[in-house]
């Protein structure tokens, strides 16, 4: 099946050179880094592919936009500004920026969880899981079972499992509950999206047994893309109109602006109606970001969001970065290499496991796919598998992931079709020498979140 490119609806008006290394000028920048992309200089990559997050490329306007920036201390034009623009796109009548998306969750869970309490989601981000837990609470990932299928093809592949979540309500008890998050779209299952159907299931529940719902929003412009092609209901509704609709189901939203608001840096809490909530979390705002009206972030920052979170909404934008995701995909359908599919909105999730089926999980097939996407063309991406998941805290053994992908995911507005075939052609000509790839060991680890510092070596 092929998939025509779907063409920019930019044009280039300020370039940023880039450098493809040689070959063996590769192969010893990746030993020198020990065989850990976190590691590479950026200048020594040539197709970053390492996170969407704060990778995005500002329009003209947005950069007119931090010229404009009102660096007040309090009660800045920009913060206005940017209040204006999340009440008119997300319907809530509290918006308070911070710096990023974890900044939202500190703020915010420290207010809802406790030690004895639980947090249930389709799925926790990293973040959002290391922020249940220092409140004290645990989390618990409750996404439907085809998520875990990567050739399994489903719309929805990022919604909850709503009978699932009853019973977990059932068995802590709805007192104990803090919080469900609905993460849109559902990042760690592959940037896969979540339906207005099932939202209002998990609404109706969260209604039920008085328990707030949050979403958490990073890519709400994405996942109401997904709706507006997969939902029949929603077809002929406009992008504002559908995401107008999801959050009409929250009660409250934590923001990594880093994705779908295009910017570089920012994030927003929002709730909906509780004040006595919002009067708090200022509080908390103040001790930890900033004062309210600046919440961690420059006048410039606010101002370039606050335009950014429309652009995102732009349905030829979406279209053309949809359809980024679509044509590497319909290349990999074409040369049989297997991806969590149908491919998701941020990303392409390259099944390593399949790639490599020789190289057992405690030896990284999605690491040893990295290694050879960056000797093989400069590319880097990351692991999202066994070598990112770690050891088991109480028995120190290798954990064994649902999944071992190499994670290529795609800035928005910096890469070109051109871009998006040498990564198709990389992966081509990987898949040519498959057997002859070999796993690799640790030599030296930290003892938490470890993927982005450990040191490796190839296996002889
Ligand atoms: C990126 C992300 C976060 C954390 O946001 P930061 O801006 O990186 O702090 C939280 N949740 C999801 C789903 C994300 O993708």
């Amino acid at each position: 099946m092929t998939f025509k490119y779907v063409p920019e609806p930019f044009r280039i008006k300020m370039v940023e050179p880039i450098k493809m290394l040689t070959r063996e000028e590769r192969e010893q920048k990746i030993k020198e880094a020990n065989y850990n992309t976190f590691a590479l200089k950026g200048e020594d990559v040539y197709i970053d592919l390492l996170t969407d997050s704060g990778t995005n490329a500002m329009s003209d306007t947005q950069w007119a936009g931090v010229m404009r920036g009102d660096e007040a201390y309090a009660g800045g034009r920009s913060y206005y500004n940017l209040v204006e623009a999340c009440q008119d796109i997300f319907g809530y009548k509290y918006i308070q920026p911070v710096h990023q998306g974890r900044a939202a969750e500190k703020v915010l869970f420290g207010l809802l969880l406790e030690p004895g309490k639980v947090s249930i989601s389709n799925m926790h981000f990293d973040t959002t899981r290391a922020h249940v837990e220092i409140a004290g609470a645990r989390a618990i990932d409750c996404v439907v079972k085809e998520a875990k299928d990567p050739s399994h093809i489903a719309p929805f592949k990022g919604n909850m499992d709503v009978e699932r979540l009853e019973a977990l309500i059932d068995e802590h008890g709805k007192e104990n509950v803090g919080v469900v998050v609905m993460t849109i779209t559902n990042n760690s299952a592959g940037g896969q999206p979540v339906s207005i159907a099932n939202m209002r299931e998990v609404s109706a529940i969260c209604k039920k047994y008085d328990i707030p719902l949050c979403i958490d929003a990073a890519r709400f412009a994405e996942n109401a893309y997904f709706i507006k092609q997969r939902e029949e209901e929603f077809k002929n509704s406009s992008i504002k109109e559908i995401i107008r609709e999801i959050f009409s189901y929250g009660d409250m939203f934590t923001m990594s602006a880093k994705k779908d608001a295009i910017v570089n840096m920012g994030g927003l809490l929002g709730i909906k109606e509780n004040e006595e909530l919002y009067q708090l979390a200022k509080g908390r705002t103040i001790s930890f970001e900033g004062f309210t009206t600046y919440g961690g972030l420059s006048g410039r920052d606010l101002e370039a969001l606050a335009i950014g979170l429309y652009e995102g909404l732009d349905e030829n934008y979406l279209a053309y970065r949809s359809g980024q995701m679509q044509y590497l995909a319909a290349r990999l359908d074409e040369a049989g290499i297997a991806y969590q599919s149908p491919v998701g909105g941020h990303g392409v999730f390259v099944d390593a496991k399949a790639l490599f089926p020789h190289i057992p999980y405690n030896e990284f097939p999605g690491q040893a796919l990295a290694i050879e996407l960056y000797k093989e063309a400069g590319i880097r991406t990351c692991d999202i598998g066994s070598y990112m998941l770690g050891n088991d805290p109480d028995t120190g053994e290798q954990l064994k992931a649902d999944f071992e992908f190499t994670r290529l995911a795609i800035p928005r507005r910096v890469y070109t079709q051109s871009h998006i075939d040498i990564m198709a052609d990389a992966l081509i000509a990987i898949k040519e020498r498959a057997s002859e790839v070999k796993g690799y060991r640790i030599t030296w680890e930290p003892p938490i979140l470890r993927h982005f510092q450990a040191h490796l070596e190839p296996i002889k």
